[in-house]
């Protein structure tokens, strides 16, 4: 067929067995450790389960399909398995460029492999486009002999809207200027899924994604994934994930694919309660609403440009870390758990975390809106912010 598929076909239709005579219409789980391999000079595909599974494959290219990467996805253990295999593509002794806000188990862990020596770490705000040119030029002109040939002296981490700020960067401008210069780039590209953003259409070198969030959907599973159109990068980051081993269980594959196939219908939902419910909550006095999608966001003019709609995440300041445990004590339909992206709606003072940088605020609560009833959800937060303010 020559005909595109769009993004909604995508999610029903790739990755399903090939159409023959009562064959399954979803692949099955294969359990197995190792393969059978009959000719020592023609071995198998995947050899061992730790190098490959069939049950990853549907799922890889689906996710490939959707980024819009020339080659197949790596399925990961989870978010943070595949961050920290994409982190290890930075030369040793190398430079990490990476937002002052996002998703703290990569701040964490980028933190702990600096402290150990692996590489350097410049923290900057991404919406500030200047300041992180010129933490990439300064890096580059510090670091260029480090260089294996890929452009991994330094290494340009990107979160867009950053976790839980909601910082919009300039994907386009950065990710042209980081190929300009030679340096890699990473986007975590979990908050906005593929249906909304594609990195790699703006240069991006790898993707990565916690498939936990919108991808699988249910708040079911723990799962990862890295895309790359590059051969030389995804060499790296297959290498990385089969002698490291932290690999995902076919199972937890199979529950990714399956809850992709409603991942468009769940995206567009959500994102229209967010809308929605950033537009009300801005008229509530005494709280800040932050949400792409309003019109009078710092981020709203970029997102609108570079992104397909403004995703389902809302944060709230309240005055104080009070009033905001208050809040997510007084609901009763939002769930208080953090993690995001499940049809669920969760809410979260992000403080709470110890290691939350002290730039965001005590009283920053993180919706995480999910796919019930708009009029539900807003009842329930009106009636606890009424009680807290
Ligand atoms: C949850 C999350 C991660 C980590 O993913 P896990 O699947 O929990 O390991 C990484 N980045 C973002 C933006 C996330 O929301």
């Amino acid at each position: 067929m020559t005909h595109e598929w769009a993004p909604e076909t995508v999610v029903v239709e790739t990755g399903r067995p090939t159409r023959t005579n009562d064959a399954s219409l979803n692949h099955p789980i294969t359990l197995t450790s190792t393969f059978i391999g009959t000719a020592e000079a023609t071995p198998g595909t995947y050899g061992y389960a730790r190098t490959g599974n069939p049950t990853w494959d549907p799922f890889e290219e689906a996710l490939a399909t959707l980024e819009g990467a020339a080659l197949p996805g790596l399925v990961f253990a989870s978010g943070l398995a595949a961050i920290t295999a994409a982190l290890d593509l930075v030369a040793p002794g190398g430079t990490v460029v990476v937002p002052r806000h996002a998703y703290l188990g990569a701040l964490d862990g980028a933190a702990q492999s600096a402290a150990a020596g692996r590489f350097d770490l410049v923290p900057v705000d991404v919406a500030d486009t200047e300041a992180v040119l010129t933490a990439l030029e300064t890096a580059r002109a510090e670091k260029a002999g480090l260089d294996d040939g890929t452009g991994n002296s330094v290494l340009l981490w990107l979160e867009s809207p950053t976790n839980p700020m909601l910082e919009v960067a300039d994907l386009p401008v950065l990710l042209a200027r980081a190929k300009e210069f030679g340096v890699l780039s990473v986007v975590d590209n979990t908050f906005a899924t593929p249906l909304l953003q594609k990195p790699l259409s703006f240069g991006a070198d790898v993707v990565v994604h916690s498939a936990t969030k919108y991808i699988a959907g249910h708040s079911d599973v723990v799962l990862g994934a890295a895309l790359t159109s590059r051969e030389d990068l995804r060499a790296k980051l297959h290498g990385y994930r089969t002698i490291r081993g932290g690999i995902a269980g076919p199972f937890e594959v199979w529950l990714g694919l399956r809850g992709l196939r409603t991942m468009a219908l769940r995206v567009e939902r959500a994102q229209e309660n967010a809308g929605v419910l950033a537009r009300r909550l801005s008229e509530v006095p005494g709280i800040e609403v932050r949400y792409p999608g309003l019109p009078g966001d710092p981020g709203h003019a970029r997102a609108a440009a570079q992104m397909n709609g403004f995703g389902a995440i809302v944060c709230l300041v309240l005055p104080d870390a009070v009033q905001a445990e208050k809040l997510t004590g007084l609901v009763e339909l939002w769930t208080p758990a953090t993690s995001l992206g499940g049809v669920e709606s969760l809410i979260e003072r992000r403080r709470r975390h110890a290691t939350e940088p002290h730039s965001v605020p005590e009283g920053l609560v993180r919706l995480s809106v999910g796919i019930e009833h708009v009029d539900d959800l807003w009842a329930d937060l009106e009636q606890a912010l009424r009680a807290v303010l």
